[in-house]
């Protein structure tokens, strides 16, 4: 699909997504740039992309007029979030390309598969996931107790629909296993053993139809209360043969399974010297990441723009980062009184601190927790962008 060409139907082209939060936002504004039109589907008629789109069709991710309309406008489709239903997506793919496919994204969507996904390509990716055990019954629970103290302190995580912390547990006993489970809903769940974490870190591949591959130098992650607060993204930021490491890991878990788009893999650095120090993986996301938006400023090409040329089969060039960055979240706190109240931040100060840039998704309410936008920070040196970044911080409270 190339830009500003039209199909057999005389439609121009256009490059759908669904789902309309922040990462369809920052996805329509590359495709636009390039030419593109844009549809959107996503119910919220205020939706962060769907405000900014061409097209957006209010409804739900399953309804069949949406999604034929969807396919009806574009030429190529992918999604933003990994909770669309996967059949939605085999649908779709009946009738344009869609990148991830449903595979790949049924995949990331339970923690079960990933794992056993993970495991498949060991072999070849020279990492493993943290020890964990599967428990989807009464008897899976009581082996665990009995048979599994290894995994103990751990943390039980719902299989499906968590994200940013949410649907995890940490348990030291069988005793408090057996209640978190029950508090989770006895729903399908794995109990992964509790790591001595030194850091995480993140790479964000982009590999194409024809299995041309490209990544990001690993960047490394803070998060504050299960949410990314704070992503380094500069040499010495990882030691380096760690993020060579992970960078080739990255790409072996992508190419195992022929995954087309643009794939986040999360990793755990554990501390040398414990039993299973070193590098593990632990997530995958099969969309650009929260740990990936500091590219857009920072890097010659970024994550979306580079998913945009994996859904509209454009060369894939390996990017190039320019600048060393800090990504600094900016959560709906930030917008928050002592008293709940909503105020905007005095964005003033923080403008006038060199080599920031702001984003805000467009997003009305703030609420304690909500991605609301992010702060990257580049400049020449290390040091004085870690300066900015530690200005900014402060003026932000
Ligand atoms: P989510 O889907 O919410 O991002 P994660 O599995 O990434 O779930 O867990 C959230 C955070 O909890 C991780 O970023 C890490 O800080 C911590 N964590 C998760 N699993 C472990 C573990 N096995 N050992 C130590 N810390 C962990
Ligand atoms: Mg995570």
């Amino acid at each position: 699909v190339f830009p500003g060409s039209t199909d057999a139907a005389g439609r121009p082209a256009t490059l759908g997504v669904l789902g309309g939060g922040q990462l369809g936002r920052m996805l329509v504004h590359a495709a636009q740039r390039l030419g593109y039109r844009t549809a959107v589907l996503e119910p919220d008629p205020q939706s962060p992309a769907g405000l900014v789109s061409h097209h957006h069709i209010q409804t739900s991710y399953d309804d069949p007029t949406g999604l034929a309309q969807l396919a009806d406008l574009c030429q190529a489709i992918t999604t933003e979030f990994e909770n669309v239903p996967a059949a939605v997506l085999h649908t779709l793919a009946q009738a344009r390309p869609v990148a991830p496919a449903a595979a790949a994204v049924a995949i990331a969507q339970d923690r079960i598969e990933e794992k056993a996904h993970f495991a498949a390509c060991a072999a070849v990716s020279g990492v493993t996931c943290a020890p964990y055990a599967v428990l989807e019954t009464e008897a899976q629970l009581q082996a665990v107790q009995n048979e599994r103290p290894d995994l103990l302190p751990g943390i039980l995580k719902t299989a499906r629909l968590g994200y940013d912390g949410k649907g995890q547990i940490r348990v030291k006993t069988a005793e408090e296993l057996a209640a978190a489970w029950a508090e989770l809903g006895s729903v399908a769940c794995v109990l992964e053993k509790m790591l001595p974490l030194t850091a995480e870190c993140s790479v964000l591949v982009a590999r194409g139809w024809d299995g041309q591959v490209v990544s990001f130098a690993p960047q490394r992650n803070m998060h504050v209360a299960g949410i990314l607060a704070v992503t380094h993204a500069y040499e010495g930021a990882l030691p380096p043969a760690l993020a060579e490491q992970a960078r080739a890991a990255a790409v072996a878990i992508a190419g195992h399974i022929g995954y087309v788009g643009v794939l986040c893999v999360e990793f755990f650095v554990v501390a040398d010297g414990s039993e299973h120090g070193g590098l593990v993986v632990n997530e995958m996301a099969p969309r650009p990441h929260n740990s990936g938006h500091y590219t857009i400023d920072a890097c010659d090409a970024s994550q979306f723009d580079l998913q945009v040329r994996t859904m509209a089969g454009l060369p894939l060039l390996p990017p190039r980062q320019h600048s060393p960055a800090i990504m600094l979240n900016l959560l709906g706190d930030v917008w928050l009184d002592t008293q709940d109240q909503q105020q905007e931040p005095d964005w003033t100060a923080v403008l006038a601190l060199p080599g920031t840039h702001l984003h805000l998704y467009g997003k009305q309410q703030a609420r304690a927790g909500r991605k609301m936008g992010h702060l990257t920070i580049t400049g020449p040196t290390v040091d004085g962008v870690r300066t900015v970044a530690r200005q900014a911080a402060a003026l932000l409270g």
